[in-house]
């Protein structure tokens, strides 16, 4: 069984479909998202309707929380801020409730899946080192847990102490734990445009990062079209 595990789509139409389309060209047969449908580019609601009608396990993320939410968006950055704003305007309401909806924390198979981390879901912190890491391996019950956030690949290994690997091809070793961020699809951070996604391989013990090209140029026309804030088109292309 191979599974697609992609989430931080943040409404990038383009980056979704590459993503799905390059899954099941590696011969992909299950999917699991990480969240963060929303937020930032200019497809909310077609994202949104991708992976409702792909009825595979979803988790929450914290533009998914914001998006579905009513409460006041002040204390957030300005450029996201305004984004969401946006986005809670394009949704329906069916959509806010399906998204409302999702949970925290989930198990699939003989993984665990959570948008930032376990040891407080709902906290949203990013995890940037090991230390950060450490605290969510003592609520990890199982030997592999994927997440996101923080929009950048990431694979932390817990054997007699807590290390990182780099995010390209993992083998997963029998007496050791992984915390794995599968990255962006619609928005990474790590300096690099393409979209990011990992698949994990449960009969080879293997997990594997990809990196898709995708149309970033109608992408970015889509956002200025919108009416978006410009910084979001431009960040794209330099993958921050
Ligand atoms: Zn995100």
């Amino acid at each position: 069984m191979r599974i697609a595990i992609f989430g931080d789509i943040h409404a990038n139409l383009e980056a979704l479909e590459a993503v799905l389309e390059d899954a099941r060209a590696q011969g992909t047969t299950d999917y699991v998202c990480m969240g963060d449908i929303v937020g930032y580019n200019a497809d909310p609601a077609a994202c949104l309707e991708i992976v409702k009608e792909m009825n595979c396990p979803v988790i929450k993320g914290n533009h998914d929380e914001d998006a579905s939410g009513e409460h006041s968006l002040e204390s957030m950055n300005p450029v996201a801020a305004a984004a969401l704003e946006w986005t809670r305007a394009q949704l329906s309401e069916e959509q806010r409730q399906w998204l409302r909806r999702l949970r925290m924390v989930r198990q699939v198979a003989d993984f665990t899946i959570v948008h930032a981390t376990l040891d407080q879901p709902a906290n949203w912190n990013y995890v940037t080192n090991r230390f950060d890491a450490m605290s969510n391996f003592s609520y990890q019950f199982t030997q592999l847990c994927f997440h996101g956030h923080t929009h950048v690949p990431r694979v932390y290994v817990k054997s007699d102490k807590v290390h990182e690997v780099p995010a390209e091809s993992i083998a997963i070793e029998p007496n050791s734990k992984y915390f794995i961020n599968v990255g962006s699809v619609g928005q990474p951070r790590d300096g690099d445009w393409r979209a990011c996604y990992a698949i994990y391989d449960i009969d080879h013990n293997l997990v594997v990062f990809r990196r898709v090209e995708y149309d970033i140029k109608k992408t970015q026309e889509k956002i200025l079209a919108a009416g978006l804030p410009e910084m979001l088109a431009e960040r794209l292309a330099d993958g921050r």
